[in-house]
């Protein structure tokens, strides 16, 4: 690991102090915390199964726009879980066409760390119909990585409240192992 600098410093990072490895849990005061929350927004990212073959040109997109990584981790949905995950999209009629889909192969989830993130995420994947993404935000990575409606390369949550349901259950829930 290079020379620590303030860009390290973030909650749930782990720096290096005198060889000793140091998870960071929560800042030391409310000024400190004031200060450094308002450029530290997190949200969740994910690489869908059509995309994880394109995951180092998505790992590349993310630090190049400004955001650094603070959690991933490759998992697999089960058809509960993907309806657990979805769960506002539970019986409209694209879901049994999504669920198949996620549950198809392996994802890589991403907890995202920048100013803005939740929004500034949403506007670098781009329109959720990979066509529309292709006519409105061709430089977008669902223009670059979607194929259709459905299949369109990445995740990215809505809201902060969103943000918080989505990290929690990729990374805590038991149903979410990792894998290979
Ligand atoms: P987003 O992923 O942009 O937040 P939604 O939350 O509306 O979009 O939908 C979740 C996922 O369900 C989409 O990313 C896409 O894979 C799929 N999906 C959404 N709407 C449709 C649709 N009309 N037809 C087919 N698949 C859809
Ligand atoms: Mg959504």
């Amino acid at each position: 690991m290079g020379v620590t600098s303030i860009e390290d410093f973030f909650i749930g990072a782990v720096i290096t102090v005198f060889s000793r490895q140091l998870k960071i849990v929560e800042y030391g005061d409310v000024a400190t915390r004031k200060r450094f929350e308002v450029d530290r927004q997190r949200t969740f990212a994910m690489i869908k199964p059509d995309c994880y073959k394109h995951i180092g040109k998505i790992i590349d997109a993310v630090y190049v726009n400004g955001f650094r990584i603070s959690k991933l981790k490759m998992s697999r949905f089960s058809e509960a879980s993907a309806a657990t995950f979805y769960g506002e999209h539970v019986g409209k009629p694209f879901f049994p066409n999504l669920q198949n889909f996620v549950t198809s192969d392996v994802v890589v989830g991403m907890e995202l760390i920048a100013e803005q993130a939740v929004d500034k995420w949403r506007s670098l994947i781009g329109p959720t119909n990979t066509q529309k993404a292709q006519q409105e935000a061709p430089n977008s990575l669902r223009a670059l990585f979607g194929t259709d409606g459905t299949k369109n390369a990445v995740h990215g949550s809505d809201s902060a409240i969103s943000m918080k349901r989505e990290t929690s259950f990729f990374f805590e829930s038991k149903t979410m192992k990792t894998t290979a």
